[in-house]
């Protein structure tokens, strides 16, 4: 018999086949335990539904089923946690271990599951700061656009704003360059050319944020080995003059 309360995490997660999940709906109204958990990964579940996301990621909802069914398997074992405060009599001894277990196992779900909640957020929270920062210069009222074509194929559009003393390059070309290389953009000032950022192999489009861009008079994109290089080594791919 599966015991009934490790299935918590798989039914806040909505991972249950109906038969379970009508069993533990049953459950639920009985154990006051496994009502608090459901509350708190409740909670959890909920603030992955904030922001950018209607439903948890695939990939972090696979993790933390991975991390159910490995849980489910361990062997019982009785560490320290306190006993439930309810006491309903001596029937209830037999039935303490397994409940023991269930909920340290709810509790480890619980632990997993908000250290991935943790990692993703700051990841979105991340995006969702350089996203308002994009939003901020390309919505500034003196931003300047500019755009050329790529050599290799494709285009590069720099706007940029005095105002937020920034500016945005956003490059999208028809296709990533041949394997070992990169795209790597440059800022131009007083003819001398700084690193804007190279793409990662593979990658044909970027969105990049370069602050105090107004100060300087070109942008340019050239095609250099991966990672990077210090400096540009490749004829320019595009040029686009800011003056
Ligand atoms: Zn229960």
């Amino acid at each position: 018999m599966t015991d009934v309360h490790s299935l918590i995490g798989a039914y806040v997660l909505d991972a249950l086949d109906d038969i379970d999940r009508a069993t533990f709906d049953r459950h639920l109204r009985d154990c006051e335990v496994c009502r608090q958990e459901a509350d708190e990964l409740f909670e959890v579940t909920a603030r992955l539904a904030d922001g950018a996301w209607s439903v948890p990621p695939p990939r972090l909802r696979d993790n933390v089923l991975a991390e159910i069914s490995t849980i489910r398997q361990l062997p019982p074992t009785m560490v320290a946690r306190p006993q439930p405060r309810s006491r309903r009599g001596m029937r209830l001894v037999a039935a303490a271990a397994a409940l023991v277990t269930a909920a340290g196992a709810a509790v480890a779900v619980y632990t997993v599951q908000d250290q991935r909640v943790r990692d993703a957020q700051s990841r979105l929270e991340a995006a969702q700061a350089s996203e308002a920062r994009v939003r901020s210069i390309l919505g500034a009222p003196d931003v300047q656009t500019r755009s050329e074509t790529l050599k290799s194929g494709g285009r590069v559009t720099v706007s940029s704003s005095r105002l937020q003393n920034a500016g945005v390059i956003m490059l999208t070309a028809d296709s990533a360059p041949a394997a070992g290389s990169v795209y790597q953009m440059w800022t131009i000032r007083s003819g001398a050319p700084a690193s804007a950022g190279a793409l990662r192999e593979g990658q044909s489009a970027a969105v990049q944020v370069v602050e105090g861009l107004p100060a300087v008079s070109n942008v340019g994109v050239t095609i250099e080995k991966a990672p990077e290089s210090a400096t540009p080594t490749a004829p320019l791919d595009a040029l686009v003059n800011l003056a």
